[in-house]
């Protein structure tokens, strides 16, 4: 099955080529007492520096099955996720790990500590999955979901997963459940080495 390709960026590029203040195009260049090419406005004189990103998500467990959902949107349409996504500005990140799961599992949790923290540089992002209960086995899945499921620890669908920041938290959780203790892992995901 294949979506239609979308007809914009989705989210868009990061790469800015107008000022959001004032609408001038914009000068790539290292600003005075700075270290690094900026996207700067010569018109009113706004730098506009970006940052990395957060990513939010949960491994919420029913009766010793995780929670998994297939995604219904690019990229990695099909493969398999722990909910997880892009915290919004407001938030913190507990709240946002509990939208995403509540967007993309219709899942009643209770969210439990954190679990893994993921920095991914290559992507300009850091991931934090937290450790949560479900408190029943009903799952509402959303328009970004395929379907929601709850797998039993035997039968993670290792290879039809979408990220390895999800299977490198799923993996932690099989070797931590072993011994039944649960701390929190911080690690970073290396840019893959070409074959
Ligand atoms: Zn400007």
């Amino acid at each position: 099955m294949t979506t239609p390709a979308p007809s914009f960026y989705f989210p868009a590029p990061r790469t800015q080529r107008f000022c959001s203040q004032c609408s001038a195009a914009i000068t790539l260049r290292v600003p005075p007492d700075d270290n690094r090419m900026r996207a700067v406005c010569e018109n009113c004189g706004a730098i506009h520096y970006q940052n990395p990103r957060n990513v939010v998500g949960v491994l919420a467990v029913w009766q010793d099955k995780v929670l998994l959902c297939r995604r219904a949107i690019e990229p990695r349409y099909d493969k398999w996720t722990l909910p997880a996504g892009f915290m919004e500005l407001g938030e913190t990140t507990a709240q946002g790990a509990m939208r995403e799961t509540q967007e993309e599992a219709g899942a009643q949790i209770e969210l439990g500590p954190l679990y893994t923290v993921i920095d991914v540089p290559h992507a300009e992002q850091v991931h934090f999955f937290y450790l949560a209960r479900a408190l029943s086995e009903d799952l509402f899945p959303g328009p970004e979901s395929l379907e929601a499921r709850f797998f039993p620890l035997d039968q993670i669908p290792w290879s039809e997963l979408a990220f390895r920041t999800v299977i490198t938290t799923l993996e932690h959780y099989v070797e931590d459940r072993k011994g039944a203790q649960f701390p929190m892992h911080h690690y970073d995901i290396p840019l893959p080495v070409p074959d």
